[in-house]
């Protein structure tokens, strides 16, 4: 009886175990996909039930947000606007008005350290490319198109220019804004915790499963390091951690590195002490346009500016 009775309690114990094993398995099921997109490798990780079936929603949204704020691409909205004439006004749809008026806003309040109409100047530099260094009086010439007064950017979302030759570049917020309608796939479709990287912007939501805490841990790249080793860390549960650094993207000329964020004041690549500036906030978009503002801005002034949005800057 003694013995019947051990068995039994064995027995339950591995049931209950089992029951539990099975009941918890569709959350801890992991979709993970990689696409180059806004000229990054963007990976989507995803858990729980239908997490394969939301990734693949979400590349389908990531694909869309790119197709219209892709510069470079002829039929993208920003490139209707960037061939527009003075006078023209074009329809920003939704994705670009969002986009815009946080972009505006940053822009407004860095003193235009953040400046969407960045992209003559931009353009110059040919950073998408092999790189090339322009002329002063080139940089000056361009400098002319560039200011957030040059745009007029309405309510309606309707989206127009001052002058002829004003150009919009999304490249410092899109990627941001992208990672926050990814997350918004991910909820609906249901999944327990995803972790959208979109070449270093990162957004997340829900739980790890691959920490007691649920939390994710998503590691800073020790600045040009070859290995693309990490010296840091940041903890959260949701929200975006995003980082702007002259090791992602610069090319070098005569043995001088010349970097993609460029001093609207002076059109050259911001020249600054540290690397990189990583933004943990709450969202994606903002956390993009903080990282380029705060770079920018430098470490004194925009540490304190990105405390005035509820987020945190990490300068290396
Ligand atoms: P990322 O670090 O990938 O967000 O890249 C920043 C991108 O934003 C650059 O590649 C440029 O296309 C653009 N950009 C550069 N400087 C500025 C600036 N001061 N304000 C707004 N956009 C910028
Ligand atoms: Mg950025």
């Amino acid at each position: 009886m003694k013995k019947a009775g051990w068995f039994f309690g064995v027995f339950l114990v591995l049931t209950v175990l089992a029951a539990l094993f099975f009941k918890a398995a569709p959350y801890n099921r992991k979709f993970e996909k990689t696409e180059f997109l806004f000229d990054t490798t963007c990976t989507v990780t995803a858990y729980g039930k239908g997490a394969e079936a939301a990734v693949e929603a979400v590349f389908e949204r990531l694909e869309e947000i790119h197709r219209e704020t892709d510069m470079f691409s002829e039929n993208s909205t920003v490139a209707r606007f960037n061939f527009a004439k003075m006078g023209e006004t074009i329809d920003a749809n939704e994705d670009l008005t969002k986009i815009l008026e946080t972009a505006v806003e940053i822009g407004k309040h860095s003193n235009g350290a953040f400046d969407v109409t960045i992209a003559p100047v931009v353009q110059l530099w040919n950073f998408s490319g092999d790189g090339r260094v322009p002329s002063k009086s080139e940089i000056e010439e361009k400098l002319e198109l560039v200011g957030l007064d040059k745009l007029v950017f309405e309510k309606s979302g309707r989206l127009g220019k001052n002058i002829d030759g004003v150009m919009l570049d999304l490249g410092g917020a899109a990627k941001g804004y992208a990672g926050d309608e990814a997350i918004e796939v991910l909820k609906n479709h249901g999944v327990s915790g995803a972790v959208v990287d979109l070449g270093g912007n990162i957004t997340c939501f829900g739980d790890n499963p691959a920490t007691s805490d649920g939390k994710w841990r998503i590691g800073l790249q020790k600045p040009f390091s070859p290995t693309g080793e990490f010296d840091d860390v940041v903890e959260i549960k949701s929200g975006a951690v995003v980082t702007g650094g002259t090791y992602q993207r610069y090319f070098e000329k005569n043995g001088k590195k010349y970097h993609h964020i460029i001093d609207p004041h002076t059109g050259y690549p911001s020249h600054k002490e540290y690397s990189s500036v990583t933004i943990v906030a709450e969202n994606g978009l903002l956390a993009d346009c903080l990282a380029t503002a705060c770079f920018v801005m430098g470490k004194e002034e925009g540490s304190a500016f990105a405390e005035m949005f509820g987020a945190e800057a990490i300068y290396k």
